[in-house]
């Protein structure tokens, strides 16, 4: 095999005060990895990314399926994305609310249907036809956030948080990337973020794939993934590319902002961020996991 086939997952860019949850965090992300290597090793890398994102969806820990945050009227919606690197396919979901694993939908809107993007009821109902599992009805509880300001990025990193993407090269040196958010905290009902638009929430190339997490007002304006990816092969690799992206990003939008983690077909990782924090962890054949991003002592 050419590559060394790799997984990494990251859980979101933001601000994990809540200590408690830290080593809950740590545990889920381990399994995220260990089940998409898996994955990996015996199916494809499509189905190893989406099992990676699935595990931190079903986990309830982070802002994805289960643990999706509420919006300003306490509703839910959620948003997640697929895409092959080698084939240049992607499948997405936006505003899906019943759906357990956004990200599983996501990967049947690209193989099943001419479409890239489907929104709303008509996705979940896709969902439901085709057979996907959904999530018990959680009672609405209305939760007004004051603080949420029109301008998205002018929030302070504790709105953002906990949204989970893995990006995946297999041992052909093929990459895939797939995302999954509940959105941003207190977000105004009908809200799309950057986590179901290609180029922007998620990106896989023939060189390199990226996966993008933060203000999903940001992730959009500057189309992060795809200008990770696209920055790769002069960078050098995936992880000069990041730097250089958020680096930029910061400059051009403000700190504690956005996060982004990738893999190319050269071994390269990436797990960048302008944030506090943005727990990750990556699995290699034959390595062990390697955890970052999140306050050692606390976990
Ligand atoms: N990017 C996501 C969104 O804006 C949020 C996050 O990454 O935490 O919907």
């Amino acid at each position: 095999m050419p590559c060394e086939p790799t997984v990494i997952v990251h859980g979101g860019a933001g601000s994990w005060r809540r200590k408690r949850r830290l080593g809950t965090a740590r545990r889920v992300l381990q399994e995220a990895v260990e089940q998409g290597l898996e994955a990996l090793l015996r199916q494809d890398r499509l189905e190893a990314a989406v099992r990676a994102v699935e595990v931190m969806e079903d986990s309830g820990v982070f802002n994805a399926g289960r643990g999706s945050v509420r919006d300003r009227e306490g509703g839910i919606s959620m948003d997640a994305g697929v895409m092959d690197g080698v084939t240049g396919d992607a499948g997405a979901v936006a505003m899906v609310s019943r759906v357990a694993n956004p990200v599983r939908l996501a990967l049947e809107v690209m193989r099943r249907t001419p479409h890239v993007l489907i929104a709303g009821e008509h996705a979940d109902q896709l969902a439901v036809e085709w057979g996907l599992r959904t999530l018990a009805r959680r009672r609405s509880r209305k939760r007004p956030e004051p603080r949420i300001a029109e301008r998205f990025w002018r929030l302070s990193g504790e709105a953002l948080g906990d949204t989970v993407g893995a990006a995946v090269l297999d041992g052909d040196c093929n990459t895939a990337a797939a995302v999954s958010t509940g959105g941003v905290r207190g977000k105004l009902p009908g809200r799309v973020g950057d986590s179901p638009l290609v180029g922007a929430g998620f990106y896989a190339g023939r060189f390199a794939a990226a996966v993008a997490t933060g203000v999903g007002e940001v992730i959009m304006l500057s189309l992060l993934s795809f200008r990770v990816v696209e920055g790769s092969v002069l960078a050098g690799g995936v992880g000069a590319s990041a730097e250089a992206v958020v680096s930029w990003v910061t400059r051009a939008y403000g700190g504690d902002t956005v996060g982004v983690i990738g893999v190319d077909a050269r071994g390269g990782y990436a797990a960048v961020y302008n944030t506090r924090h943005m727990p990750w962890a990556m699995a290699r054949r034959g390595g062990g996991v390697v955890i970052g991003g999140i306050p050692s002592s606390s976990g």
